[in-house]
Formats: structure tokens, sequence, C-alpha cells
């Protein structure tokens, strides 16, 4: 898959043609009320430019879990209601339990040019998320062209992201795009060093990350709980600090590789370390081959925090993903702020992914200084593991 070669919502003429949008609205609800809309907020730039741009615009969007049944509590109606605010004009919601119905088809059919309709749930069929044949023909019957801007959900191959691109002219909208030209661009042709910094609390989660990036980066940086696995595999006691024991013989492999290939590989030299799991436990500043029995790593040290700081600050792109500690807990959330201050500073291209990095980036207020923000949990760390990810491999690629 070249994702760079993909073609977009500029790359095609969309006046006067019905245009299937995917997005991600799967936005928290609390009552029927929306507690947070910035995945709406998110799509608006993909929406105004279809609609500026004279198409008949039809959204669609999985939110929560139906499980492939009509459930009101699952209803979009709630994002209907919240888009029409902001695009100042009436969205319609066309209201069918099986989500391509007669409300749908007739209220396609009547858009006007910059019209914008929303279709219900599309977890309300069973076989969206099997990504079966019979659903992306329906959803596809209702445009003449599709466009995917759900990078959230890009990663699954399911008839709304994938199936349906089978059947019509396929783009990529601006935050698909977007994803695409950042991450991509830092994997396919970094401007160097690129530094990648690699946090939370779990290798096996991010084994995939570290085994493509070590092909790509020249510096990889560890922190957070996966570190402690990594401390392991050189033999240091760590204590009570997290431990996936069956890691550890490939931690120590992946350290060795990075070697032979050439690539600085950093883990901290000093923790904050516990007594306990708790936010105001008794804490203390320990090296990393010093931890004492009984105590745990919930933060790197001050000396990590300068060696990481240093390795950050001569970048050309930076990835990072994971905080380097118990960043929720302000006690141990120094050294993720540390890393967080150094990216922002660096004036490197800058892709932070991730909830809790990204959570660290927005309270110190950074959002801006970062070169790029991936709004997508799995699918951010799908695309650094260089898997392809089947709602972006479907779309048409540039003459
Ligand atoms: P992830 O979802 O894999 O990015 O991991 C994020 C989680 O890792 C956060 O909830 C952190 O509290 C947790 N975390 C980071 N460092 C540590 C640590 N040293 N010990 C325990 N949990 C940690």
């Amino acid at each position: 898959m070249n994702a760079l070669n993909k073609k977009t919502i500029e790359d095609i003429d969309v006046k006067g043609k019905k245009v299937l949008a995917r997005c991600d609205f799967n936005v928290p609800l609390k009552d029927g009320e929306i507690t947070n809309d910035k995945r709406i907020v998110a799509a608006l730039p993909t929406i105004k430019y279809l609609a500026e741009n004279g198409a008949k615009v039809i959204l669609c969007s999985h939110l929560g879990r139906p499980k492939g049944e009509y459930k009101p509590e699952f209803s979009l109606a709630p994002v209907a209601a919240r888009l029409s605010e902001y695009l100042g004009k009436e969205v319609k919601l066309a209201e069918d339990e099986n989500v391509v119905g007669e409300n749908a088809k007739a209220m396609a059919d009547a858009l006007e040019d910059g019209d914008v309709m929303l279709l219900e749930n599309v977890r309300y069929r069973k076989e969206e998320t099997k990504n079966e044949e019979n659903f992306s023909k329906e959803l596809a019957s209702l445009a003449d062209i599709f466009v995917n801007d759900a990078f959230g959900t890009a990663h699954r191959a399911h008839c709304s992201t994938t199936g349906v691109a089978a059947y019509l002219p396929a783009v990529c909208g601006y935050l698909i795009q977007k994803e695409i030209e950042f991450m991509g661009g830092a994997l396919a042709e970094p401007k160097r060093p690129l530094v990648a910094i690699l946090g939370g609390a779990k290798v096996s989660d991010k084994i995939g990350v570290i085994t493509n990036l070590l092909d790509k980066c020249d510096t990889l940086i560890i922190g957070g709980g996966m570190a402690y696995t990594f401390m392991k595999s050189l033999g240091y006691n760590i204590g009570t600090s997290l431990l996936e024991e069956e890691q550890v013989e490939n931690a120590g492999k992946m350290m060795k590789d990075a070697e032979a290939k050439g690539v600085k590989f950093l883990i901290p030299v000093d923790n904050k370390v516990g007594k306990e799991y708790d936010e105001n436990t008794e804490a203390m500043v320990v090296e990393s081959s010093k931890i004492p029995d009984g105590w745990m790593g919930l933060d790197i040290g001050p000396k990590t925090q300068e060696i990481f700081s240093d390795a950050i600050k001569g970048a050309g792109t930076i990835i990072w993903n994971g905080p380097m500690g118990v960043s929720e807990w302000d006690n141990f959330a120094a050294g993720t702020i540390a890393v967080a201050n150094a990216v922002a500073a660096s004036g490197a291209i800058s892709i932070v992914g991730g909830g809790d990095s990204v959570a660290a980036v927005t309270k110190l207020g950074y959002s801006d200084k970062m070169s790029h923000i991936s709004t997508g949990g799995g699918a951010s760390l799908e695309f650094l593991e260089g898997k392809e990810l089947p709602g972006i491999v479907a779309l048409n690629d540039k003459d």
C-alpha cells in the first residue's frame, strides 16, 4: 500500500454528485446528550468542502456498539442536531431502523446541491462489522462517490469503511489525508534524525510498532511501564514495577537488534518509584539498576528526563505514543511533561498519538505546537506497525 498516493476529495469533481461520506461520529453520550463533540468538529472541514463544492452529502457513522440491532439509545439523532448547529442549516436524519431504508432513499433522492443528510448508525446492521456484500451494496446504491474520513475505524474492514469502496469511486477526506501525510510521510521519508518515543503500560501492545520502527528510526526511546520489562532483560531488579515476564526475552532481543541496526535505544537510567500503586504513595528517585524490593517505577527520573530531552532536541521528525509514567497522577507526571516540553521546543515534525500522551500535550496547551495529533488509537498503532489499513487500502490511487 502506498498510502501517500491515495486520491482525496480535492482530486475529484463532486458538483451535483451524491457523496456518501463515512465519518467518525462515535461521540460520548450521557442521558442522550453529547458530552464531547470534538469528533464532530474534526469532521466539519470535509463536510463543508463537499457542501460548498455542490455535492449532495450523505453522512454515515457508527456510534457505540448496538451489536447489529436497532436500539434507539444508539441513534445518531443528537449528532444530526449538533451538525445542524455547526453548519447553520438543517442536517436531517434518515430514521430507518435498517439504515438504508425508504426514508434514506427518498431523502437522498430529494437532496439539492450543497444539502447534507445523515444515515442512522451503521452498526444497527449486523452485516456492517462482517463486511458483508449486501449492506455494502445498499450503502453504495445511495451515492455516486464514497469518501472515507473516519481514521479511527480505518483499521477495520467493515461495510461502511471498506466494503462500499468496491462499488464507487473512493477517496479520502481531510482527516484521513492528514493522517496519511504525516504518519505515512514520517515512515516513508522522514526528516532525519527520526526519533520515536514509546511509552505506556504494555510492551505487548507495542511490539509491532517497535519492530517496524527499528528499521526506520535513528533513536528509539522507551519509557512508561513497558520500560521495566526491558530493564529486567538486562538483569536489573525491578521491584514490583510492571513486568510482562513472557516478553523479557523479546525485549532483550529488540535491544540487540537495535544495536545491530545502529539505532540508538534509550531506556530510563533513573526512575521515580513508589511504595504502592497510589497517587499519594511515598516516593523517591532511584537508578534503574537499584530499584529496591517492594518499590515500583511509576515515572522516569530527572536524569532520564534530561537524556531523553537531549535526544529529542536534535530530531528532524518525532513520533510519540504513550506516557513516560502514570501521567494521570500529578506526582508521577513530570517525565511525560518533560518529554512534551522537549517535543514542543524541538522544532521537529512531531506526531503524537495515544490517549495519555495526547492528553498531556493538550493539558500543557501544546496542541498547536505539534505538527499532527493522531485521532485514531488502534488505527494509529497499526499504521505505525506498518500494517495495511483496509479503509485506506480500499481507496483509489492517484492517476
Ligand atoms: P497505553 O494505553 O499503553 O498508552 O498506556 C497508558 C497507561 O500506562 C496509562 O494509564 C498510565 O498510567 C500507564 N503507565 C505508564 N507508566 C506506568 C508505570 N510506570 N506503571 C504503571 N502504569 C503506567
